[in-house]
């Protein structure tokens, strides 16, 4: 990959978590940059998220001031069993509302210029760039553009526009709910019940009140039912729900190309830089973002996007087996966590898929026979009940 425009002024379409993230370094290293956000002020749905540690190394202070808790426990569950791991770190809580203002803030200082309730609804190539039609203020408006940057989102116009395929996506909804007598506010609660999502159930504590239920589906409705009915097993009431559509990594495609006389770039859940074993994309958000900064920087494709590429494959290889698993895999799974496996779940985070697949694999072998076994005997689970 090359960027051919070495000083050229960078349009990023989208004011969100990644293409600020990128919006800010590019600025950094002496860049005009111009942010075109659809919203017209800095106030996105509040969204509780869960990262590992490796969010602070990438953000640093404006990452800290959106943590809201930290969680030192993982605790399993299937409908029999039970299994808890102790993380040598914690994982982050953070809220979105937060991190997006303080990561807007950052841009600004270093030289970000930001234009509010601007909606781009297509790009154009022309012979030195690309023409962005811009939605503002009622009006239409015409920009010329030789590097974007699409930060737009699951279903991103900048991507469509420029030819990348239209992505898979999931259905991504949880529930503010306040927390249950039985769950310490530093414990993550997860329970494994394929027969109604292909993914898990998670309680996550946003403080020592409240935390976030929720589920990934694969079908919208259906994955509302789901959760009202197990917040209902649960007996928990829901306060407030937040949702929306998740990509869906499913390969790797480079995210970057020519469109008339412009470099198109993509960065975030634009580019579904998301991990496919629990679909989180902020810190593979934030890692695409570092990449393409760099690659328009210095002009050539560099290790953050390789590495990215790997682990995002690493995330889907392991997802294929999971696909299959019924409930006794699960109570297999569960009861294979020998101290020793616990041990390398607790150190390593799911940063690391590939490290992590080895290092437990090396102290419980009965999960490569767990694994081989699902993939050899069964078809991908049919599509979960209504
Ligand atoms: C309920 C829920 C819980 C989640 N939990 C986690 C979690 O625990 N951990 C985790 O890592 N991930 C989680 N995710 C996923 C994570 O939130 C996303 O991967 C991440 O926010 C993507 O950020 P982004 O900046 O790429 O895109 P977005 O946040 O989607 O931002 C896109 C931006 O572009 C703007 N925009 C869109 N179209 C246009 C246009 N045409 N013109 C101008 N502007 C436009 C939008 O207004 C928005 O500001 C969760 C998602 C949901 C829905």
């Amino acid at each position: 990959m090359t960027s051919r425009h070495g000083s050229a002024p960078v349009t990023i379409v989208g004011g969100s978590a990644t293409g600020l993230f990128a919006a800010e370094r590019l600025a950094r290293a002496g860049r005009p940059v111009t942010v075109l956000e659809g919203a017209n002020a800095w106030s996105p749905e509040p969204r509780t998220l869960i990262v590992t540690r490796r969010m602070r190394d990438l953000l640093g202070a404006v990452g800290d001031r959106a943590v809201v808790n930290t969680i030192n426990h993982f605790e399993l569950l299937t409908a029999g069993r039970r299994a808890t791991v102790a993380l040598s770190e914690p994982d982050l809580i953070i809220e979105r509302a937060v991190l997006v203002p303080g990561l807007a803030e950052q841009a600004a200082s270093a030289g970000v210029e930001f234009c509010m309730g601007s909606r781009v609804r297509g790009l154009t190539a022309t012979g030195e760039g690309v023409t962005l039609e811009v939605g503002r203020h009622g009006s239409t408006e015409q920009r010329l553009a030789t590097t974007v940057v699409g930060a737009d989102g699951t279903f991103s116009r900048v991507a469509r526009a420029a030819g990348w395929p239209p992505l898979t996506t999931v259905p991504l909804i949880q529930a503010i709910v306040k927390l249950p007598p039985d769950l310490a506010p530093d414990t993550t609660r997860v329970w494994f019940q394929p027969d109604e999502t292909p993914f898990f159930y998670w309680l996550i504590p946003e403080s020592d009140e409240q935390g976030a239920l929720g589920l990934i589906g694969e079908d919208g409705p259906r994955a509302r039912r789901c959760l009202d009915r197990f917040l209902e097993r649960q007996h928990l009431d829901p306060l407030t729900f937040q949702a929306a559509r998740i990509p869906r990594y499913t390969r790797w495609v480079p995210p970057q190309r020519r469109m008339g006389g412009a470099d198109v770039f993509l960065v975030g859940d634009a580019a579904a830089h998301v991990k496919v074993t629990t679909i989180g994309g902020i810190v593979t958000g934030f890692r695409g973002a570092l990449g393409v900064a760099d690659t328009i920087l210095h002009g050539r494709t560099n290790a953050a996007l390789r590495q990215l590429k790997c682990e995002l494959d690493w995330h889907r290889r392991l997802r294929r087996p999971l696909e299959r698993f019924s409930e006794d895999d699960y109570n297999l799974l569960l009861d294979a966590l020998t101290p020793g496996a616990k041990g390398v779940l607790s150190t390593l985070t799911r940063d690391e898929p590939a490290r992590v697949i080895l290092r437990v694999c090396l102290a419980q072998p009965r999960l490569i026979l767990l694994a081989l076994r699902t993939l050899l005997s069964r078809s991908p689970r049919p599509a979960v009940p209504s």
